[in-house]
């Protein structure tokens, strides 16, 4: 029997690619998704004249909504006439980056925070044409009130799991309607292909709910905590001592301005330093320290080995980016 194959990949949509999906019936006997095209001039990737694009599969894995043999498909996009990567694809970039530094074997840890909303734009968490109570009783709550969306997150993280995905956990977020799961720790590829992955299921299964997934920065202005990507990373060096954990954040520091103008749409507006952040602008690192950049989690400083967490990249970070960047950037500083 024939099976469904959805392939998906990253559009040219400014300032934040939106994800982009179609389905291929496949006849049985292929195994191996095979490459495949669409029309670039209706996602922002090339005009009505010249409108092929490619679609290059990369990663796959069971679709858990289908589910039996149907599958999902990563794909790179690449330039019909020149068969390159397109300007869009960042991944490509990320692939070289890891192959280089392969020695240094660096893994990411990627905790992916978002904003239920609904159709009209109004979070999901608050009471129609109102506010809720302050931040407070929500981050990792339990109870009617307090939390909501809660099937959602149960039916994702199924999903997830179900489709082999490196899902590590999943937590109620400060703001009302605010969640956030994990990915990794994993290769810069191999997390970033699941967190892509991951947030389609996520837009996928909450579409049945009417609900509207957002990636914004900073989805609610005033006293409400942002969403973010936290990136925690190590190397094999970190892994083993203190000195290279504190040498990364070193080296990081060198960066800030590359570093921030590619952690995503909006991150000024997010990196205030309030509600846990350090301003976008003023680099620091610190034990525990969540208004810090980076923050070097409390068990690393006592086992005298393990990662750290750059907390400045936002929600809507393009993970193929940010896990380059800080590939480049430390593993540079070991050489
Ligand atoms: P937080 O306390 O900041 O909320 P989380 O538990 O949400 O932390 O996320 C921590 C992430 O760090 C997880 O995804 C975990 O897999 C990842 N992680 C753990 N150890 C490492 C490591 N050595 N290198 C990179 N990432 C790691
Ligand atoms: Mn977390
Ligand atoms: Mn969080
Ligand atoms: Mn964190």
């Amino acid at each position: 029997m024939p099976y469904q194959a959805e392939y998906i990949w990253l559009d040219g949509t400014q300032p934040t690619p939106l994800l982009r999906n179609k389905t291929k019936i496949v006849a049985d006997d292929v195994t191996v998704p095979e490459v495949w095209g669409f029309d670039g001039s209706s996602t922002e990737q090339a005009t009505g004249e010249s409108s092929d694009c490619v679609l290059k599969p990369v990663f796959h894995c069971p679709d858990p909504i289908r589910g039996g043999r149907n599958i999902l498909v990563l794909c790179e996009v690449y330039l019909a006439s020149t068969m390159k990567p397109h300007p869009t694809n960042t991944r490509d970039a990320c692939a070289k980056a890891q192959k280089k530094y392969s020695k240094n074997d660096m893994w990411f840890g990627l905790e992916q925070e978002y904003t239920m909303l609904r159709t009209d734009g109004t979070p999901y968490g608050f009471p129609v044409g109102g506010y809720p109570a302050p931040q407070g009783p929500y981050y990792c709550g339990v109870g009617a009130g307090r939390v909501v969306g809660r099937e959602i997150i149960e039916e994702h993280t199924e999903a997830c799991l179900a489709a082999g995905l490196k899902i590590s956990g999943t937590n109620a977020e400060v703001m009302p309607g605010q969640w956030e799961f994990q990915i990794g720790p994993a290769n810069a590829l191999e997390a970033s292909d699941h967190l892509i992955m991951a947030r389609w299921l996520l837009h996928r299964i909450a579409e049945d709910y009417d609900v509207v997934i957002s990636l914004a920065a900073k989805p609610m202005k005033g006293d409400w905590n942002g969403a973010g990507c936290h990136t925690n990373f190590s190397t094999a060096a970190m892994r083993k001592s203190y000195a290279a954990v504190e040498k990364a954040c070193q080296a990081i520091g060198k960066k800030v301005d590359l570093h921030v103008k590619n952690y995503g749409h909006g991150i000024e507006d997010r990196l205030t330093g309030k509600h846990e952040t350090a301003p976008y602008n003023k680099f620091s690192y610190g034990v525990s320290n969540r208004g810090a950049s980076i923050r070097i989690p409390w068990q690393v400083a006592k086992d005298g080995k393990g990662y750290a967490e750059d907390r400045r990249p936002n929600a809507n970070m393009d993970p193929y980016v940010v896990t380059r960047l800080i590939n480049e950037t430390v593993c540079a500083a070991e050489r």
